[in-house]
């Protein structure tokens, strides 16, 4: 898909303010797919993971995805870094319409709000944008407090993700790298390195009996 379509042309904010419909082509048309798409047992794993806390501990997934298979798998406690492609909302800043789940792909026709006119948008962080500040937020408070750190399938080159890592090892975290395969440019701030497909190494390393994390 990533080839098939000019993403980071489509996917600018320049193109929703002058070529709605184009924005639309490329995230409309992926919401079938997302919704045909299921958890695996990497998602279903780490929302077990979240049910067995204890009261005093926290587990928060910050994500880049922008499919919602986290909420499906059953995890609570999740920051959308990029949004999330299953919500519409209104491309004007000062309106008071609801961001709200929308199955409709909208490749006919650009929408527009029902409340002031304007074009209404997929909910996601489109290049040019900023990630929205209370994301920010929320991540800089758990990386803050963090003591254990997991990093799963990560080119580690994207920020500001890829600087997480770093604030969690300054807050003195374990921090840990679940990857298919080596960074091209390894950080040194990852500690631990766990080799394989997410959806075989992360429900290893978070089982109940796993001795690395026990
Ligand atoms: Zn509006």
């Amino acid at each position: 898909m990533w080839e098939e379509y000019e993403v980071e042309k489509y996917g600018h904010a320049e193109a929703l303010a002058n070529r709605p419909a184009e924005t639309w082509r490329l995230f409309g048309g992926m919401r079938e797919p997302v919704m045909a798409a299921h958890p695996n047992a990497a998602h279903r794993a780490l929302a077990a993971w979240e049910s067995r806390l204890s009261p005093h501990q926290e587990l928060l997934i910050v994500t880049q995805n922008v499919d919602s298979l986290h909420q499906r798998a059953g995890s609570r406690n999740i920051v959308e870094l990029h949004g999330n492609i299953m919500v519409t909302k209104c491309s004007n800043g000062k309106c008071s319409l609801e961001p709200h789940r929308d199955e409709m792909s909208h490749l006919e026709k650009v929408p527009l709000c029902p409340k002031c006119g304007s074009v209404l948008r997929p909910d996601v962080v489109l290049f040019g944008e900023e990630i929205p500040a209370t994301s920010s937020w929320t991540v800089k408070r758990a990386l803050r407090d963090c003591d254990l750190f997991i990093a799963v399938g990560t080119s580690g080159l994207v920020t500001p993700a890829a600087n997480y890592v770093r604030s969690a090892e300054y807050a003195g975290a374990r921090t840990i790298l679940v990857n298919l395969e080596p960074m091209t440019m390894p950080n040194p701030a990852f500690k631990e390195q766990y080799l394989g497909p997410a959806e075989e190494v992360l429900p290893e390393l978070l089982a109940t009996d796993a001795q690395p994390l026990a």
